[in-house]
């Protein structure tokens, strides 16, 4: 025999970070001020490493609605949504949810993450999954989990895409799995190449939301609506980690679908139930999302500025629009050199290593919300012209699959 725990020795990129400062990983808040700001090493530094592109986890009407089903209901439910774990509110959340996404029904699970991974119930020995080679980990450990055969397609390549579809047998149902937003190069799918392949082939799509539910489309319904092609998605999963400022997640799709992974879905069926606080929470959120679209054009215009900054610096950005933006400067070390050049000039990034991103690469990304003003993100630029010039390193874009 082994011990089993000699694996348990860090990867080799993450070993290469000793040096004092350059460990990017697990950095402590200390404190949330609000504006686009937050508070490491005793400092305040500009926030450009979060999700929360609507700026709504520190807004009053979220804390108020949490703290008040805080003190209502408890600080948790202690049990799964089947048993003894679903409230009143999270009925009222998948009712509201489901109509704001234009879908028949919806299921609240805990995170996003589970919003994925409960997928795998419906991933049968007689499926085939056909992911982007950029779809989030979840998705990926949602086919794991299930027992489909996976395959995978080159980021957003509708040839090869449509190619894996010729191949799929009469007996085999197909999935479509991709993000509407890529959560680490910021790009859109593909939506209208892949809705005319998979109507052409008959196939279902699934849309991880994540990043674009709250933010994109007129309504903000995300990269569905924004493309105009809601019907094409079979299935949408979203999480209230991002534009909705808190925690939970969701599927959405036909009602016959949803009430089957209420009875399936392992993800669901074996772990407590969202908290009040965050059920609220996310609910506070939605009507926020519905009410003020001065959010998204806000966090958009951020964007807009930030991008078309790196543009000028020579950094090679896809369009897409959106807050998130991925650097390629060098390799795993060369990524946290310039993390931490961000750091001392007073900008927290993140640092994307494996699995996050493919094997060999390495990524900064970047993000900005609707709370960033103008200003903010020409410092965010300053910082990055800086770091660059100091690290004499080039532009470039990447991709992946955030954690
Ligand atoms: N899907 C995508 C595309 C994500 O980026 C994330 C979070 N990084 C998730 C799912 C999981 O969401 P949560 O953080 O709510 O578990």
């Amino acid at each position: 025999m082994t011990d089993p725990f000699v694996k348990c020795r860090l990867p080799q990129e993450i070993e290469a970070l000793a040096e004092p400062g350059l460990y990017p990983f697990y950095l402590p808040v200390e404190e949330r001020p609000g504006g686009g700001e937050a508070v490491v090493e005793g400092r305040r530094v500009l926030m450009a490493g979060s999700n929360d592109y609507l700026a709504l986890s520190d807004d009053p009407r979220l804390k108020e609605a949490g703290t008040a089903a805080l003190c209502r209901l408890g600080s948790g439910n202690s049990g799964s949504r089947a048993l003894n774990g679903t409230l009143a509110l999270h009925q009222r959340l998948e009712r509201e949810l489901a109509e704001f996404l234009g879908r028949p029904a919806a299921m609240v699970v805990s995170t996003g993450y589970q919003a994925n991974l409960a997928l795998s119930a419906l991933f049968g020995p007689r499926d085939v999954l056909l992911a982007d080679r950029h779809a989030h980990a979840s998705l990926l450990d949602a086919a794991r989990l299930g027992q489909a055969r996976l395959r995978r397609f080159r980021h957003n390549d509708m040839a090869q895409l449509g190619a894996l579809l010729e191949e799929a047998g009469p007996e085999e149902g197909v999935f479509v799995l991709t993000e509407g937003m890529f959560s680490v190069g910021g790009d859109l799918c593909d939506l209208p190449g892949i809705a005319k392949l998979a109507a052409r082939h008959g196939a279902r799509v699934v849309l991880d939301s994540a990043h674009d539910a709250g933010l994109l489309g007129a309504g903000g319904r995300g990269a569905a609506e924004h493309y105009g092609l809601g019907a094409a998605v079979d299935v949408q999963t979203v999480t209230f980690s991002k534009c909705f400022g808190t925690l939970g997640g969701a599927v959405a799709g036909p009602r016959h679908v949803i009430d089957y992974l209420r009875h399936t879905a392992r993800a669901a069926l074996f772990s407590a139930s969202l908290p009040p606080s965050c059920t609220a929470a996310a609910l506070a959120a939605l009507d926020i999302i519905r009410t003020e679209p001065q959010r998204r054009r806000a966090a958009l215009s951020a964007a807009e500025r930030l991008r078309s900054g790196l543009v000028a610096m020579g950094f090679a950005i896809p369009p897409g629009g959106t807050p998130t933006v991925s650097l390629r400067v060098g390799d795993a070390l060369a990524a946290c050199r310039f993390w931490a050049g961000l750091l001392a000039e007073g900008v927290l990034a993140n640092v994307m290593l494996p699995p996050g991103v493919p094997e060999g690469s390495a990524l900064i990304r970047l993000s900005v919300t609707a709370a960033h003003t103008s200003t903010q993100v020409d410092r965010m630029l300053e910082a990055v012209a800086t770091v660059t010039r100091r690290l004499g390193v080039g532009g470039g874009v990447g991709g992946g699959s955030a954690p």
